[in-house]
């Protein structure tokens, strides 16, 4: 099993490499084959990372508990705490969004600070904590479905947007989750491979530790690796190998554990192979997966159309009232002057979601029929909208404020439309999709 260990295979393309031993606090190993980051190093920010979780944790809880914006409009005033807006949304029976905002922005990371704290704080103590396995797997799991950085422009837009109708004050919250997002966004760099490392260093530790009193965290900072070079980044800019000289996993009778990266090798026999470090089941390929994920896509593709035809707000004014889509929403910015909001929202509910939509069809056309061309730039474009698709949810983040904040009834009041529950379900369907596709796939055609 040893390999297994030393060894790494690229999560997009397959290819095997011998594991580069990282020394520097930014570093990371990329795959000189398709483009893709290998991992980076972690071992050495447990402290940080430790911290900055808490502290993570305590400004959520900040975040959560306070109002985040104030309206003042004819001397009424309206303000919501992100469990009030959720509430407000719930009770206009659209519970399929409340359920889904509540997921992305409450439940997801909160399960993901906490997790984090459960498995950081042994794991610096030197012990690994009970079930480290299965709750490092849950943050994995989590962690794509965590958003509050999208939460946090959706704010900024409704602020914009609102400003025409009334005083606008932001408050505590709106601070907090300014700060949050700056803290995910370090927290996320953090490698969770790095984790599984450094648990494996731990428990190969334990049995023959000599002193038995000696304390463990020494014996952790002692085996922080050493001098070494990246060897595969530096191979990457220096000479690029010729395609067919890669070695994959499948290839060499391997398969890499989706979850921890561990190779083991593959038997053929084992109905349902377990990954011998983690326990989380292994596959070769992502099991049915062009099926799966056409599947998905065609949903989205038709709730498409909903979502774009079907209002997402009504408004309802003294004077008139008025139906908003999402596009009409766009040209509102644009005509009301606010043209980089207009291209900000239009990017991400109108270009993104098509964008993701091609993409898939191109990918899992050009994976069914195994063709050679442009490998590379097809796993860089599955990276892009891999790493885009979660901003498509700026638009049902700023109907949840404004049906929210603006209920100066009998003057002005905005109630959700059915519009929103097409375009939450287009959005989580492309995300979904763009998992179930494996984008080894696009590489086994150069292996044939
Ligand atoms: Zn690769
Ligand atoms: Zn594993």
């Amino acid at each position: 099993m040893e390999h297994g260990k030393k060894m790494i295979a690229c999560r997009n393309c397959d290819t095997l490499f011998q594991r580069p031993i990282l020394t520097g606090r930014g570093d990371v190993a990329g795959c000189p084959r398709c483009g893709s980051t290998l991992y980076s190093s972690a071992a050495r920010r447990i402290n940080i990372t430790s911290a900055l979780t808490l502290a993570a944790l305590i400004t959520f809880l900040i975040a959560q508990a306070c109002p985040i914006l104030e309206l003042v409009a004819d001397g009424i005033t309206s303000q919501t705490t992100l469990t009030g807006a959720i509430m407000v949304l719930w009770h206009e029976n659209v519970q399929f969004v409340a359920a889904l905002v509540f997921g992305l922005t409450i439940l997801f990371p909160l399960t993901e600070l906490v997790a984090l704290l459960y498995v950081l704080i042994p794991i610096r103590a030197g012990y690994i904590p009970p079930g480290f396995n299965r709750v490092l797997r849950t943050i994995q799991r989590v962690r794509p479905w965590e958003m509050i950085e999208v939460f946090m422009l959706a704010v900024l837009v409704a602020m914009v947007k609102m400003l025409s109708l009334a005083r606008v004050i932001p408050e505590i919250a709106f601070f907090a989750f300014g700060a949050l997002t700056i803290m995910l966004a370090i927290l996320v760099k953090f490698d969770l491979q790095a984790l599984w490392e450094l648990a494996d260093r731990l428990s190969t530790d334990e049995p023959n530790c000599p002193t038995g009193g000696e304390p463990r965290t020494e014996a952790l900072q002692a085996r922080q690796p050493t001098a070494a070079t990246a060897v595969i980044a530096q191979s990457s800019a220096a000479n690029p190998k010729p395609i067919s000289q890669y070695v994959t996993a499948l290839r060499t009778g391997l398969v890499a554990c989706n979850a921890c990266a561990q190779l083991d090798p593959y038997k053929r026999s084992v109905k349902n192979q377990h990954c011998s470090r983690c326990e989380a089941v292994l596959h070769r390929r992502h099991p049915d997966s062009l099926r799966r994920t056409w599947a998905l896509l065609i949903a989205a593709g038709l709730l498409y159309i909903p979502a774009n035809l079907l209002p997402v707000m009504h408004t309802a004014t003294l004077t008139d009232t008025q139906d908003n889509t999402i596009i009409s929403g766009v040209i509102y910015f644009w005509t009301s002057g606010e043209w980089p909001l207009a291209v900000i929202v239009f990017v991400a509910s109108i270009v993104v979601p098509i964008l993701k939509i091609s993409v898939l069809v191109l990918l899992l056309i050009t994976a069914r029929r195994r063709s050679s061309w442009r490998l590379r730039e097809r796993t860089t474009l599955y990276r892009i909208i891999q790493s885009i698709g979660r901003w498509s949810m700026l638009d049902v983040f700023v109907v949840t404020l404004t049906v929210a904040l603006v209920r100066f009834q009998p003057f002005a009041e905005v109630t959700a439309g059915p519009g929103v529950i097409a375009f939450g379900s287009v959005v989580i369907l492309t995300l979904l999709a763009a998992k179930q596709f494996d984008p080894r796939l696009v590489w086994d055609a150069a292996e044939s």
